[in-house]
Parts: structure tokens; sequence; C-alpha cells
């Protein structure tokens, strides 16, 4: 068994360092402070690719393997978790579309999503829906040719950013997934200020309020919301973080030595 990075990993692992040593670690701590971070930084971040690295080639990714992915998360985490926190959700949001979305959803989103042009973020929390994620109160109900979703998110990493977040509704009392914009009549986006940690993943709290969406935006089928939609991504989003988390172990030992 090969358990040594190949050449291709290391040197994607040497460049994904160079971006963090001069564009995140110098400003991290100020990012921090601020509760923010710089559209232009995140600019930085899809010029380089590295928003669509697991998307396929095909839908404008660099379809890297999942141990180059583990190594990007791992290097931004040693530079910024706010910033890690980004790239899993929107890599949760990409991987969720393309694993269960339709042609069109694939076709429209995946490109943007790849290259930045959109930033995704993943809405199931709730204020009293957190682990029993399949349990959300959120609602959505056919009116024409439209859902009309109520309720309310919470924690939301870069909700206050994202131009489209993947949510969860009981639709006919089943977990479904909907594709909601940010400009959507009836959404509210909050934001969330004063957290412990990663304090510049610009958290927001989501208002559905008669919030009206397309029927095609319903993402895989009614009912498969949680058991499909959110259970892989989020299988995306622990891989992410726990690759993050050795970045900050890493951060910490060299700071300590
Ligand atoms: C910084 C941050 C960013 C976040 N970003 C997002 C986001 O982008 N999108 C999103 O949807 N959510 C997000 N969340 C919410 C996060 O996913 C929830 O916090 C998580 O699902 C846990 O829910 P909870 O906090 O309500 O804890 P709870 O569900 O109340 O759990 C509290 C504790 O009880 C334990 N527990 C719960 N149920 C059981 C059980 N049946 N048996 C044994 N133990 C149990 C849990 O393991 C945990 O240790 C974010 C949270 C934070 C802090």
């Amino acid at each position: 068994m090969q358990i040594e990075l190949t050449t291709q990993q290391k040197n994607d692992q040497t460049a994904f360092k160079d971006f963090v040593e001069q564009e995140i670690i110098p400003y991290a701590s100020q990012y921090d402070q601020e509760e923010q971070t710089p559209i232009k930084l995140i600019e930085k971040l899809a010029q380089k690719g590295y928003l669509g690295t697991l998307l396929p080639k095909d839908r404008g990714g660099s379809d890297i393997d999942m141990i180059t992915y583990g190594l990007l998360n791992e290097e931004i985490g040693r530079g910024c978790s706010s910033l890690r926190s980004l790239l899993t959700v929107h890599n949760m949001v990409a991987q969720a579309l393309l694993k269960w979305g339709t042609n069109f959803q694939k076709e429209y989103w995946l490109p943007k999503l790849a290259s930045g042009e959109v930033i995704a973020a993943f809405a199931l929390s709730e204020p009293n829906i957190g682990s029993d994620a399949k349990s959300v109160e959120t609602t959505a109900t056919v009116s024409g040719d439209s859902y009309i979703l109520n309720g309310q998110k919470k924690w939301i990493t870069y909700g206050q950013i994202a131009d489209v977040f993947l949510v969860f509704a009981q639709h006919d009392n089943k977990p479904s997934a909907f594709l909601v914009e940010k400009d959507s009549p009836g959404l509210s986006v909050n934001p969330i200020f004063g957290m412990l940690g990663v304090r510049a993943s610009m958290l927001a709290e989501l208002q559905l309020n008669e919030c009206r969406i397309p029927q095609e935006n319903l993402v895989c089928r009614q009912g498969f919301g949680f058991s499909h939609v959110a259970a892989s991504a989020l299988d995306y989003g622990r891989y992410s973080v726990a690759w993050g988390c050795v970045g900050i172990a890493q951060a910490s030992l060299e700071a300590c030595l």
C-alpha cells in the first residue's frame, strides 16, 4: 500500500502552503477580530481554483483526488479556520448538486460554484434543531409552479455573503432539499456576531417567511433531503473539518516551538 504522498500531491501541498503563508497567515488575526473575510481574499481563493477543486473538469473544477483536497483543507485550516469553513460548506453544496442535482441544476450551478462566481452555503440547522437534523421544522408547500418555504435557519456558515443556500425543509412531513437564491422573495439574512471561534466565518440566521422558489429548485426527490442529500454532503463536510483540525494542530505546534 502506498502511504506516502505522490510527487504531484507534494507539489500541490507546496503551492497551498505558499498561498497560505502569503495571503492568509499575515491577516488571519485581523479578520478574526473584524469578524469578516474580505471578498478580495475569497476572490484570490477562487482565482487559484481552490473553490472548485473537487468538481470534475467538465464542470469547471480541477478534479483533484481526496488526499489533495484534504491537504488543501489542512493548509487553509492552518492559516485560518474561518476560511477553511468556506471550503467546507461551499464544497458540501457543490458535491450535493453533483450527486443529486438535476441535469439543469448541474449545468447551471456547478461551473459557477467551481469558479467562485457563486458562493454556496448549507442551511440545515435551526434554532430548535441541531444533531436531530431530519426533524427540521422549516416547511415547504406547493403553490402553483412554486414552493413556499417557512421557517428559520441558524449558524449558517458564510450565510452573510452566500449567493445560494441549500435549504432543508419538510415537504409533506418528509425532509427535502431546496436551492434558495439569496434574493428570493421572503428570504432575509441576518448576521450572527460574537462567536467564540471561527469569528470570520460570517455566520447568519435565515428567516424564510413565505419564501417563494421555483419548483425546479427541489434537489433530488421529495423525502430524500436528509437520507441522501444532507447525509452525503455531511460526509464531505466532516472530511474537510477533520483535515482543517489537523491544520490547527500543526499551527499550534509551530507556534509553541
Ligand atoms: C461555528 C459553527 C458553524 C456552523 N455552521 C453550520 C452551517 O453552515 N450549516 C448548518 O446547517 N449548521 C451549522 N452549524 C450548526 C451545527 O451543525 C450544529 O451545531 C450541530 O448540528 C449540533 O447541533 P446543536 O448545536 O443544536 O447541538 P445538539 O444537537 O443540541 O447536541 C448537543 C450535544 O448533545 C449530543 N447529542 C445530541 N443528540 C444526542 C443523542 N441522541 N444521543 C447522544 N448525544 C446526543 C451532541 O453530540 C452534542 O455533543 C454550525 C455550528 C457552529 C458552532
